[in-house]
């Protein structure tokens, strides 16, 4: 297995040939030619679109706050995760240059905020109810499809419970139904589920940070049966694909593969329904998988 780079919120990991993440399966399901550009990671160019960066931004504050609860341990109880709000500021100082964000102290100060305000409501976590912070895990679906995931928050609500926390900067909560027929949360829980053999419960939630609000739902063994069906065909069929189409939508403004992007510039080059030697390339990837 290859070695995966360190990682911290707002480190970019490129994506591991053969191996998927919720990420790269919600992309082919968006847009099959954005999950083969982002396959072949040569062709992500320049920054994230400022307002994932931002994002980018208040989960490092958060993590940082998290990993100095870790740190501090269970010696003197603190009552909320403001205790460690300064250990927040200074990673988003830090994150703001590393990643380039405007010099605009207006929106700075509006993440520095969110972020207080969600430490100010969030009791602080005993240890032992702190499983992991950007939590590294691995899986294998059906025994050939190798996942691998970093999870924001893995607490441990009762000892028979694993619980998987999401932080997001969109306001607008999915609903339980949605978490539940999503992806990304499902498969969380479902790669907890396989790492924790002492979690028998288990949940997930998303945290908008600016509306300081979650979106909390727990999964049955039906709910996680379903997910791995779901990966199955999301995965069979961009094994299957050999045009992977460009499908413009909503999220082009998101895409991280924009400016090489046949649809919106002219001068990509890459050809509408790819060539043959890119073709070549992607059964290079999928016969990665294959092997693994
Ligand atoms: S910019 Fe839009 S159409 Fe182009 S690859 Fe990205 S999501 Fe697909």
């Amino acid at each position: 297995m290859s070695t995966v780079p360190a990682k911290t919120s707002h480190t970019y990991v490129p994506p591991e040939r053969g191996t998927w993440s919720s990420s790269l399966l919600q992309q082919y399901q968006r847009c099959p030619l954005a999950w083969w550009m982002t396959t072949n990671s040569g062709h992500r160019t320049g920054l994230a679109p400022v307002h994932w960066r931002r994002g980018s931004v208040a989960h490092a504050g958060m993590e940082a706050a998290y990993n100095a609860r870790i740190a501090w341990g269970d010696r003197f109880g603190v009552g909320s995760m403001e205790f460690f709000y300064d250990a927040a500021e200074d990673a988003m100082v830090e994150a703001w240059e590393e990643l380039h964000m405007p010099d605009d102290p207006a929106m700075f100060d509006g993440v520095r905020e969110h972020v207080r305000l969600v430490l100010a409501k969030l009791p602080a976590p005993r240890l032992a109810n702190l499983v992991g912070v950007e939590a590294e895990l691995h899986g294998m679906i059906d025994g050939r499809i190798k996942v691998r995931s970093f999870l924001d928050l893995v607490l441990r609500p009762a000892p028979d419970w694993v619980h998987v926390r999401d932080w997001k900067t969109f306001t607008a909560l999915p609903s339980e139904q949605e978490l539940r027929d999503g992806i990304q949360l499902p498969l969380y829980a479902w790669m907890a589920k396989q790492a924790y053999p002492w979690a028998r419960r288990v949940s997930v939630s998303i945290y908008s940070i600016p509306a300081n609000a979650e979106r909390f739902v727990e999964l049955t063994d039906g709910d996680l049966d379903r997910l791995v069906e779901r990966v199955i065909g999301i995965v069979d069929a961009a094994e299957a694909d050999e045009v992977c189409q460009p499908v413009p939508s909503e999220w082009c403004d998101t895409c991280w593969v924009k400016p090489d992007c046949p649809v919106w510039n002219p001068e990509s080059t890459l050809a509408h329904g790819m060539d043959r030697d890119l073709l070549g390339d992607m059964r290079s990837a999928m016969d990665a998988i294959d092997g693994f």
